[in-house]
């Protein structure tokens, strides 16, 4: 059984989000770290791989070359191998084309089940596992808040605004995790110690198979025309919790005929 993880860096939570105004694009130049969410997807591929007692756990990132550190994070983790996609030339690819190249990269592994995060943690799309089963032409369950695999199938119970859906899909199968489906493990020193000797391989565009006009700016259908921060909302009211701060809102929310 093999499993592939796609895992992203980040920039760190803390880090105040700056957009380039070269390139509009994310300034990504400053603290990073492995997407949160995807913590959860490796952990449960951990946790599939213990079950079962075989099996191999592979993260997979599409990243400029410093993020091999969060890819080395993964591997101290627990994951068995990773494969870290980077090249020059995959600056400024959007959806479609970080879709294209991670497909590409998946595919090359043969893996019995993709895991994914529910979402990136710095732009939040939760859109990237259904373009990869797009392109895959393979099954999508997102928002896994649990899951078992018997008999070629992987059981997913799905959270939704109203309770769960349980589906069943046949493998191989994309599996977006919910970050409620389990509490994620830290690095062992031990697994730190072991990562540096874990095989972690590095491909380009061409490795893949790529061409210049289907990754980067080229291969995007998107294009960023210009950024503005949000328009102002008028004159804001702070009432503060006083003891009559409910009715003060209250007064104010009547004046303006909203209740
Ligand atoms: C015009 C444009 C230019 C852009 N230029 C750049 C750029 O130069 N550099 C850049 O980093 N981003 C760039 N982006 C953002 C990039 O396209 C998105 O990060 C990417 O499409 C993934 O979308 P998301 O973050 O919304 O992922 P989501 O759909 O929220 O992610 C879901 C899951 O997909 C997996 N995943 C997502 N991205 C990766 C990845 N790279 N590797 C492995 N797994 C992944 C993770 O498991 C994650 O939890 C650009 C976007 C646009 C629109």
């Amino acid at each position: 059984m093999r499993l592939a993880v796609c895992v992203k860096e980040v920039p760190e939570a803390s880090a105040r989000t700056r957009i380039d105004p070269g390139t509009l694009r994310l300034d990504r130049g400053g603290a990073a770290t492995l997407n949160p969410f995807d913590a959860h997807a490796l952990e449960e591929a951990l946790r599939i791989k213990e079950r079962t007692g075989e099996g191999e756990v592979v993260a997979v990132m599409m990243a400029p070359l410093p993020a091999a550190d969060s890819l080395r994070k993964a591997l101290a983790i627990g994951a068995d191998r990773a494969v870290h996609v980077a090249d020059d030339a995959l600056a400024g690819s959007d959806l479609v084309a970080t879709a294209r190249t991670l497909a590409k990269a998946v595919e090359r592994e043969e893996p019995d089940l993709i895991l994914l995060g529910q979402q990136g943690g710095d732009s939040d799309g939760a859109v990237l596992w259904s373009a990869l089963a797009d392109l895959l032409r393979l099954p999508v369950v997102s928002q896994a808040a649990s899951l078992e695999l018997a008999e070629g199938k992987v059981a997913v119970k799905r959270q939704t605004e109203y309770g769960y859906d349980l589906i069943e899909a046949p493998l191989p199968c994309i599996v977006a995790v919910s970050d409620a489906i389990n509490e994620p493990r830290y690095p062992s020193l031990k697994g730190i110690m072991g990562a540096k000797k874990k095989p972690h391989e590095t491909l380009n565009a061409a490795d893949l198979g790529l061409g210049a006009d289907e990754i980067g700016e080229a291969g995007s259908r998107t294009e960023v025309y210009a950024l503005a921060d949000p328009p102002s909302r008028g004159d804001s009211v702070r009432i503060e919790g006083d003891g009559a701060a409910a009715e003060k809102v209250v007064e104010y929310l009547t004046e303006r005929k909203l209740i």
